[in-house]
């Protein structure tokens, strides 16, 4: 099952379609290309995992220090050792 999202891909749309509606469909339909209601041609919007996906791409360690960014790992309270890029190998060392 996947959920997809669609909206009118020009025009108004009708009462289902004009501001965009959800639709599950199983493993293996077919995306829906024209509205059920009114016959107006559909685009689909991202689904939500798609929008998950990328954002576990770009939290990827790998991806936060091509970026610039450092990441830690919390090792015990108040001290942290470095997993991903240029910044100190530990935090909170005294
Ligand atoms: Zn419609």
């Amino acid at each position: 099952m996947s959920l997809h999202e669609y909206h009118p891909a020009h025009g108004a749309g009708c009462a289902l379609c004009c501001y965009g509606f959800e639709r599950l469909h199983k493993a293996g339909e077919a995306p829906l290309t024209h509205c059920p209601a009114c016959g107006t041609a559909l685009r689909r919007a991202l689904a939500a995992p798609a929008l998950i996906d990328s954002a576990a791409r770009h939290l990827a360690p790998a991806h936060l220090a091509r970026h610039g960014f450092s990441q830690y790992r919390r090792l015990e309270r108040g001290r942290y050792e470095k997993i991903a890029g240029d910044g100190p190998d530990r935090l909170g060392d005294d």
